[in-house]
């Protein structure tokens, strides 16, 4: 089957490797689609460790291809989306819907079993959820990211009316920004991408600045009377952990999606000073996957919008090149025939 791979620091390359087979407990999947990850750039970016020919993607979806033992409700061509990661299903973690980290969970897609840049990919039948009829294949490969985004949300306790700035407006800002807005938070979006904006509007925030123009916290004020009580940093450079605790209000809370993989900078007198809480956060959990399906499903959130490409599995060394400057794109989707 044709995988798009991993090969060396800045380097993808689509390649043959052969078809997984089902273990005990496990399932293979025709894959459908798979999201476009900032940290499958940052992998690229960085090499991180992985070996030659690792097969990427963990923001996946698609039909039930192949079966193995012990594998009950499920049957070949349900349509599932799935947790990338299988765990042991038994310690104390993963009996509090926490498998993600569980001691011996092995995850999807970054080095340790085979992700979902690929025709098939196989998948522990307890990371397994349904699709309804009405979520589409794009839609599930969604779940991922937008579970992200809900995730952080679940960590900052948003109440309505709470004001928030969310920085970035890629896929997890936008997340952020959908879920945060289901809470009922009032949000304005910090964004130096024009063509971004639209987007963010789109997911529900109240304004969206560019904060060499305009601070989003005094936006925030303007709106609610008072400086954000909630910053999500999406963005995961350089300096942007210290603006997001500059912005933040007295006892305010900063939720970190971003993924900095280097030595960042920060004053503690800036957060001691306002008496601030950091949240850093990765993941999310079973529970959270499923609000996202029935959130898509029920049309609370309208995610599809934030997919601005869709190619194939051909095209995808080629576009981790150009997503070293993504500009106005938020979600690229890979898509196979099906
Ligand atoms: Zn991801
Ligand atoms: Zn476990």
């Amino acid at each position: 089957m044709k995988a798009a791979v991993f090969k060396k620091q800045n380097e993808m390359a689509v390649i043959e490797v052969p078809k997984p087979k089902p273990g005990p407990g496990e399932v293979v999947l025709k894959v459908h689609n798979c999201g476009i990850c900032g940290s499958d750039l940052h992998a690229v970016q960085y090499g991180m460790g992985l070996k030659a020919d690792t097969v990427m993607g963990h923001e996946f979806c698609g039909e039930i291809h192949d079966l193995g033992e012990g594998v009950s409700g499920f049957k070949l061509g349900d349509r599932v989306t799935a947790l990338p990661f299988i765990s042991c299903g038994e310690c104390d973690r993963c009996r509090a819907d926490d498998g993600m980290h569980c001691e011996r969970t092995r995850g999807l897609g970054l080095g340790q079993l085979p992700g979902g840049y690929a025709e098939f990919v196989m998948c522990g039948a307890a990371s397994l959820l349904k699709l309804p009829d009405n979520v589409g294949s794009r839609e599930g490969a969604l779940v991922e990211p937008l579970s992200v985004g809900l995730h952080g949300v679940n960590r900052a306790g948003l109440k309505p009316g709470t004001g928030v700035v969310v920085m970035g407006a890629g896929p997890i800002g936008l997340s952020a920004t959908a879920w945060a807005r289901a809470r009922g938070a009032t949000v304005v979006v910090s964004e130096l991408a024009p063509g971004r904006k639209e987007l963010a509007l789109k997911f529900g925030a109240a304004a969206v600045v560019n904060p060499r123009v305009e601070n989003p916290a005094r936006k925030i004020a303007e709106l609610t009377g008072q400086l954000p009580e909630v910053v999500f940093e999406c963005i995961g450079v350089k300096s942007t952990l210290a603006s997001a605790i500059e912005m933040v209000g007295l006892r305010g809370k900063v939720v970190v999606l971003g993924v900095c993989m280097e030595p960042d900078t920060i004053v503690p007198l800036n957060c001691i000073l306002k008496e601030i809480g950091i949240e850093f956060i990765v993941g999310y959990n079973r529970a959270e996957f499923q609000e996202t399906i029935d959130a898509l499903a029920s049309g609370k959130i309208n995610a599809k919008q934030m997919i601005t490409d869709v190619i194939g599995i051909e095209e995808v060394p080629a576009m981790f090149d150009s997503l070293r400057n993504p500009g106005a794109r938020a979600k690229v989707m890979v898509e196979f025939p099906h």
